[in-house]
Order: C-alpha cells, then sequence, then structure tokens
C-alpha cells in the first residue's frame, strides 16, 4: 500500500552512541524529530522524551520501558533488506545474497557471497564479505495515526527470520498486528560460558481484526529459547551487527577499558578488542565474544567473593584446631 506521508515519523533503535561508543539496550529506543510523537510515545511506551544524544540527526529520543512493542506492518513490503559492505570511501558490495544490486553495471550479476550463512558471516566479520541491512516499516498497534517508524538492522538472526516473516505477513490479510521485541538470548558457548545478550524478532499475531492492538504489559518476562544451565546476571550485551547503519561506527581503535557490569545498564566495545577478545575466549560471534568476557568478569567476582569467604572459614577452622590443640596439651 502506497503512502502519500513523506517518510517515517520516528525510528526504534535497539542501541545508542554514548561517549562515541555503541550501546546496546534492553528496550527499545525511539527518535523523532516530531515533539508531540516523542511526548505520546513515552506516554505509550513508557520513558520520557529528551533531547537527543544518541547518535542520530533527529531532535528527540525517548529511552522506552517497552522491550516488546506490538506494531502493524502492512504485508511483505514493509520488510525490505539487502546485503551490504561499507568501505572507507562508501559501499564496495552491494547484493541479495546472490546477485548485485549496485552499481548498475554490476547489477544482476552473481556477486560471489557464499551459500552458507557460517560463510557468510566470518567473511562480513573479516571485512570482506557484505553484511545484512534491514529495514522494517510499521505503525504502534496502540495508536496507528502517530505513523509510520522504521526499524534498521543488521541483525543476521534477524536475516534468517525474514523469508518466513514475508510469507507470514502475506498470509494475512490487510495489515498485520506483530510483536516487535527485544529478545533476550540466553546460551551456552562452545567453550561452556553462559551468555546472553538482545536480538530483535518479529512475531506476527495475525490481524488487526482478531488481535488486540495493546502492547503486552512493559514488566512480563521474555522467555528464554534455550534453557540456561548456569544462569548468571550479565548484562545485556552489544551486538555490533544490530547497530543502525546511519550510526557512526567508532574508528579509533584505541583500547577499551572494561566496563564494570554493575556501572550501567548497557556496554561498549571496539572493534579491535573485540577480534582479539574471540581468539582469546574462542567464541563465535561478537555477541558471544562480548557477553563471555563479562562472564568472564562476573565469575572472577564471584570467585574471589568464594575466595574471601573460605579463606575466613579456615582460619576460624585452624583457630578451632589450634584452641582444641591447646587443650589436649595443656
Ligand atoms: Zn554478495
Amino acid at each position: 500500500m502506497t503512502q502519500s506521508t513523506p517518510g517515517p515519523v520516528g525510528r526504534f533503535h535497539s542501541g545508542r552512541v554514548a561517549e562515541g561508543r555503541p550501546q546496546a539496550l534492553d528496550a527499545w529506543r525511539v527518535t523523532t524529530d516530531d515533539a508531540e510523537a516523542a511526548a505520546r510515545v513515552a506516554g505509550l511506551l513508557g520513558g520520557r522524551p529528551q533531547p537527543n544524544e544518541g547518535g542520530e540527526a533527529l531532535a528527540h529520543e525517548v529511552l522506552t520501558k517497552a522491550e516488546t512493542v506490538r506494531v502493524l506492518l502492512e504485508g511483505p513490503d514493509a520488510v525490505a533488506s539487502h546485503m551490504v559492505l561499507r568501505g572507507s570511501k562508501g559501499i564496495v558490495h552491494r547484493c541479495d545474497g546472490l546477485e548485485f544490486l549496485s552499481p548498475e553495471e554490476k547489477k544482476g550479476r552473481p556477486c560471489g557471497c557464499p551459500p552458507l550463512l557460517a560463510d557468510r558471516k566470518l567473511a562480513a566479520r573479516e571485512g570482506r564479505g557484505p553484511s545484512p541491512s534491514i529495514s522494517l516499516t510499521f505503525r504502534i498497534a496502540a495508536e496507528p495515526s502517530l505513523g509510520e517508524f522504521r526499524f534498521m538492522s543488521g541483525s543476521w538472526q534477524l536475516a534468517v527470520q525474514l523469508a518466513d516473516l514475508t510469507d507470514a505477513l502475506e498470509r494475512v490479510d490487510g495489515p498485520a498486528v506483530c510483536d516487535l521485541a527485544l529478545e533476550l538470548v540466553v546460551l551456552t558457548t562452545k567453550a561452556g560460558r553462559g551468555v546472553c545478550y538482545r536480538k530483535p524478532v518479529v512475531t506476527v499475531l495475525g490481524s488487526s481484526g482478531t488481535v488486540a492492538p495493546q502492547s503486552p504489559p512493559p514488566a512480563q518476562s521474555a522467555p528464554a529459547p534455550v534453557p540456561p544451565p548456569r544462569r548468571r546476571r550479565t548484562r545485556p550485551t552489544p551486538e555490533p551487527a544490530v547497530l543502525d547503519p546511519a550510526v557512526p561506527e567508532p574508528t579509533a581503535p584505541e583500547s577499551t577499558v572494561p566496563p564494570s557490569p554493575e556501572a550501567s545498564h548497557s556496554v561498549s566495545v571496539d572493534a579491535a578488542l573485540l577480534r582479539r577478545a574471540a581468539e582469546v575466549l574462542g567464541t563465535d560471534g561478537p555477541e558471544e565474544t562480548v557477553a563471555a568476557a563479562l562472564s568472564e568478569i562476573v565469575a572472577g567476582r564471584q570467585r574471589t567473593a568464594e575466595l574471601v569467604r573460605l579463606r575466613e572459614q579456615v582460619g576460624r577452622i585452624a583457630a578451632i584446631a589450634g584452641q582444641a590443640l591447646q587443650g589436649r596439651d595443656s
């Protein structure tokens, strides 16, 4: 369906930039140039409007309390995606995974991307191949008249879902009611570390006539898809692939002080450090690496605390034993 509206009223983000570094968030962040829309979003999703200092040109941002937002998607056209590799001089490779989409002289020719997802991810991680660039256009189901919002994502996990998503959207007559969620993922790495992070997930619920437009209450807990064998309270970690293409990536590869897990609700990393950490930790992806590193920090603290407790107990046992020996000797 064609809309005569001039572009989206605002954007959804799973992260922001703070002090030049990307941060992942555990609830949706909305940016807009429209002060009234910002106020309405805050009313619907929690949080309050504030001047946007999180990285984009839009004037206002709302750090909402919602990890799941009920939205309306107008058919498969609400989803657009391609694969893109950017270099220092702009786009180097833009394709649909099989053929080039641009520039014009290469369009339609085989692009040479490997067929397997794992190989694509590896190529992208090493800067040789493109990453997903996904755009979702939707309205907030509780107040569609606010206008269209957009969510841009580079998440491989969202990219993998897209075929099913567009199929599901095709099957719904009219606008589809969907839940757009920042889903908590808890898993164990191959090295046996418990990690968690958030990934964007779209669930098609049905047509607007059959599904309530209200978002679920913000306090609802996200189901963990993988039963956590050693569940630790780690902070949500950034998934660099989810960053908005519009967000400037920090270029200076200066070292990063590992953030304290208690210090804030989000953490930041730099790419060079992340690659090194992946080698050391033997992890499989940036999100795993960061989460594993954080788990190590948390585990380290727990071990230190346990060691202190043990030392105290040993000291007490030694004192009791000492007294007992003294009593026997006298
Ligand atoms: Zn390609």
